[in-house]
């Protein structure tokens, strides 16, 4: 039998486990090292495929060796364990001929070696996990064999190594691209690019723009590139490494294969057998940043010859994603929205913009560094009231106590400010400063791990408060 590569795997979270699932059903010798405890669910999986591992720190001895190296997209590049298999590996014999040199891959790149299923891939600083939903929304509702992957739901390698599908949706952090060299993507998808993750880039945001682009290497004109057309970084970019992929630009105006056409949202890529016309409000995910994940998904679906009465079915009838300007409930006619996902301020922008109600925002939290003066023109616009929620709300105060203090106009009474530190007190405090038929938006322009374990954990209590209003 052919001696297969031996595969190492680093980190035991789920892009992990699915690779070493997959390098195993495939033949390789596997070993998986994790710096830190694997979960058990995590643990039972690895033992019920005969995977060894080990935790709680890497053994150098024990990885040297490896043909291919598989990466978990929360270890950085400069993590020890990683420079010193790169400084081994400059130094071990030169790689026979037809042998590949021993490059650091993502679970995404490995996983794509061994399935012949179209690549759908979405990758931006915004909208990658309402896009990729709204998509496989599309694709299921046509009836196709589609899987889930990425950043959500269980990791392509797990998903080709049991049950190998026609099409992947797949979410695309700047991480997982840093290690893509021959993946290629049949739609490319790239929503927008703001600085972020920069600690990661060596502080140069041109290495995280770099990255983001890694979506479009190995295209070809037979694939397509769609991406926001109003984005002054993706425009540059595409002037200057040209892609080679069919160009599918979205936005406002008529420039575009999706615009918005006075109250319609119109999509027209060339595949599809007429425009695809709807009325802006029938969309079930309102607000302007959803109206271009609406265009870019539906534009993806007409690529692939999905008829435009199922991406309108699922363009007014999706559910949304959680944590996403998700609706709660209505209490008292007071319209409670969850945005806990929305850790910064450019999310929390987006939101207020597409609040139709007098509003009140609850926010705060961990502080990134934040400029909040990205949403004083929104708040004096749309919020009567604020309420902090945090363990350190000084910033928040600082930058908003004035809003209290400006003059009542015909228009606008000053905004009232409330200070808590609790969720509880939050909601409460909040829920007794709505008037019938506002909204009380839980916002947060910041990360949750003052209080709480994650944003999901935010929002989960966010709503278990609302309804024992
Ligand atoms: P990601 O997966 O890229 O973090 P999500 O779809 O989870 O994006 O949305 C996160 C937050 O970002 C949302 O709460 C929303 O406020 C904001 N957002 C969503 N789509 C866009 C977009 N196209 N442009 C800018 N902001 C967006």
């Amino acid at each position: 039998m052919e001696k297969k590569d031996f595969v190492i795997i680093l980190g035991a979270g789920e892009s992990g486990v699915g690779a070493a699932i997959l390098a195993k059903v495939k033949g390789f010798r596997v070993f998986v090292s994790d710096m830190g405890m694997v979960k058990d669910e995590y643990k039972a999986l690895l033992i019920s495929h005969a995977i060894d591992f080990e935790e709680g720190g890497h053994t150098f001895d024990k990885l040297k060796d490896a043909e291919i190296i598989i990466k978990s997209p929360g270890i950085p590049d400069n993590a020890p364990i990683i420079r010193q298999l790169q400084e081994y590996n400059a130094t071990r014999e030169p790689r026979t001929q037809n042998r590949e040199p021993i490059r650091i891959i993502s679970e995404i790149e490995f996983a794509a070696r061994y399935t012949q299923a179209k690549m759908i891939c979405i990758t931006g600083s915004n909208g990658k996990t309402t896009t990729t939903s709204l998509i496989y929304d599309m694709l299921s509702r046509a009836g196709l064999d589609v899987g889930l992957a990425g950043n959500i739901g269980n990791s392509l390698a797990l998903q080709v190594a049991l049950h190998d599908r026609q099409y992947y949706v797949i979410e695309l952090s700047s991480f997982q691209l840093d290690n893509m060299y021959d993946f290629r993507a049949d739609i490319a998808i790239l929503m927008n690019i703001t600085p972020d993750h920069l600690d990661r880039y060596d502080n140069c945001f041109q290495n995280y723009v770099n990255a983001k682009f890694r979506i479009t290497q190995n295209q070809t004109p037979q694939d397509a590139f769609i991406y926001w057309s109003e984005d002054p970084v993706i425009n540059r970019e595409i002037a200057r490494i040209q892609p080679k992929a069919t160009l599918y630009p979205f936005g406002q105006n008529e420039h575009n294969v999706a615009y918005i056409d006075g109250s319609h949202l119109v999509v027209a890529a060339p595949q599809a057998v007429e425009p695809l016309r709807i009325p802006i409000e029938q969309l079930s995910l309102q607000g302007q940043h959803n109206r271009l994940n609406s265009m870019a998904a539906s534009l993806a679906a007409q690529i692939l010859n999905i008829r435009n009465e199922v991406i309108r079915e699922s363009l007014t009838t999706f559910a949304g994603v959680p944590h996403r300007l998700q609706y709660v409930a209505t209490v008292n006619n007071i319209r409670f929205i969850n945005d806990s996902k929305a850790t910064n301020v450019n999310s929390c922008w987006y939101a207020l913009e597409s609040m139709t109600t007098p509003t009140v925002l609850i926010l705060g939290g961990k502080d990134k560094g934040n400029d909040y003066s990205e949403i004083d023109e929104l708040v004096r616009q749309k919020c009567h009231t604020l309420v902090f929620m945090g363990l350190h709300n000084e910033k928040l105060h600082e930058h908003f106590d004035s809003f209290a203090r400006e003059p009542r106009t015909e228009h606008r009474e000053p905004i009232r400010i409330i200070d808590t530190n609790n969720l509880h007190d939050a909601v409460r405090l909040a829920y007794e400063a709505a008037h019938p038929g506002d909204t009380v938006l839980l916002s947060p322009c910041c990360a949750s791990f003052d209080l709480f374990k994650n944003y999901e954990e935010r929002g989960d209590l966010f709503m278990n408060e609302v309804r024992h209003l």
